[in-house]
């Protein structure tokens, strides 16, 4: 957007930040667009049908006015509509509708230029300008600032043009010629500030709106992202695990791959936590995770809290060979970070493991877990700090 335009709307307190402002742009474009369709068919009808009137209305200059309606207005209007369809017009839908609503306006004025002064209705024909610029600030999808400007020049441009055209100073005409003259110009000048004040307060409340939304979209994200962490680890929750067990379940199923996980189990954790406290506990807790969430390699590998000092690693795509080499991996990681342990016989925080893997058919992950679940059970009875694998390894 133009830096002087951006500028203006600050100014006039009708401004997102500068993302949102295109975002803005685009929302605001999909809203206003059958509603400006609608305003374009309503102005045709307008300018159309007003063609009657001019029988009685101006008899000595209707085929004038006739010739500015329907071989200038009426074709201008049509191919502004069938603009609207194209991705030229979404993309500049406010320059465009500028033009439009500037030369609709002309069109208008030009009625007044070549309607003769002693027509019977000369003095109303004024109001056509009404007209356009409440369309400027309503239907035709104008912002704000842009309907302002539009509308500023059309009621300049009318006073001009009368007065140059009508003369209506000069010496020898009737006093209704400038009295009329004056009226209409406060009248127009009067509308314009009512549909500007209507306009600008219905702008500020759409911006305000959508700011608004956009603040609570962002905020259910940060939400719905956080309802799948770990808040103590910061590592995928229960909830998360539950999930993706069974979409990468289902995803071995349709592509005949396997999927393995690994269940860990921190040794004599109760134990830590008596001798070093529960806030020692949680740094553990939080040291382990980060060590065995940065042992994973592979971008489709996951892992998660699976509740209290234990977690699981879901490695798809992965056979017995592999699995036992990760969970190889984990030990050391774990062994690496050299927290004390004095309570185990090991002098330092250790895991068990136990891993399972399947070529899904139509069985059940649950299954898998329960495998695992078994392994990781012979793990611990066979004295801690190993890995035992398990897994059907059929295909
Ligand atoms: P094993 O070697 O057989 O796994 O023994 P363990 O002591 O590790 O297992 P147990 O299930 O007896 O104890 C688990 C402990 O983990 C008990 C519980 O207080 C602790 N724990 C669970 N969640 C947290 C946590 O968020 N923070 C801390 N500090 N401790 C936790
Ligand atoms: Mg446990
Ligand atoms: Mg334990």
């Amino acid at each position: 957007m133009n830096s002087w335009l951006y500028a203006l709307k600050k100014r006039f307190n009708l401004y997102l930040e500068p993302d949102m402002e295109e975002e803005f742009g685009h929302y605001y474009v999909s809203k206003h667009l059958s509603v400006l369709r609608f305003g374009l068919i309503v102005s045709l009808v307008l300018f159309g049908l007003l063609g009657i009137d001019d029988i009685w209305a101006a008899p000595m200059s209707k085929h004038e006015l006739w010739g500015i309606r329907y071989g200038i207005m009426v074709p201008f209007i049509l191919v502004s509509y069938g603009l609207t369809f194209t991705q030229l017009f979404k993309k500049h839908l406010q320059s465009i509708m500028c033009v439009v609503q500037l030369v609709s306006g002309s069109g208008s004025i030009g009625i007044l230029a070549v309607l003769r002064p002693e027509e019977p209705a000369n003095y109303f024909y004024f109001a056509g300008l009404m007209l356009i610029i409440f369309g400027n600030f309503t239907l035709l999808g104008l912002r704000w600032i842009q309907a302002t400007a539009v509308s500023v020049v059309l009621v300049a441009g009318y006073a001009v043009t009368v007065c140059i055209v009508q003369e209506p100073f000069q010496a020898g005409r009737d006093d209704t010629a400038y009295l009329a003259y004056i009226n209409s110009n406060l009248y127009l000048f009067s509308s314009l500030i009512g549909a500007a004040v209507v306009g600008y307060v219905m702008e500020r409340y759409k911006i305000v709106e959508f700011a608004q939304r956009k603040e609570l979209e962002r905020k259910n994200e940060v939400m719905e992202r956080l309802s799948f962490l770990d808040g103590l680890t910061g590592v995928s929750n229960r909830r998360a695990f539950d999930a993706k067990i069974v979409e990468e379940w289902n995803w071995a199923l349709r592509n005949a791959r396997c999927v393995s996980i690994i269940m860990i189990d921190i040794d004599h954790f109760k134990l830590y936590n008596d001798t070093y406290g529960h806030q020692q506990g949680d740094e553990c807790l939080k040291a382990v995770a980060e060590a065995l969430r940065s042992s994973l390699k592979r971008s489709k590998d996951f892992i998660a809290r699976y509740g209290g000092e234990e977690f699981v690693v879901i490695l798809p795509e992965t056979e017995e060979e592999g699995v036992r080499k990760l969970s190889a991996y984990l030990h050391r990681a774990v062994y690496d970070l050299r927290l004390g342990h004095e309570s185990s016989r090991f002098g330092h925080v250790t895991i068990s493991a136990g891993t399972a893997t399947a070529w899904p058919h139509n069985g059940d992950y649950r299954r898998l877990i329960e495998e695992a679940d078994r392994a990781l059970y012979e793990s611990k009875s066979k004295g801690r700090n190993r890995t035992t694998v398990s897994g059907s390894g059929k295909r």
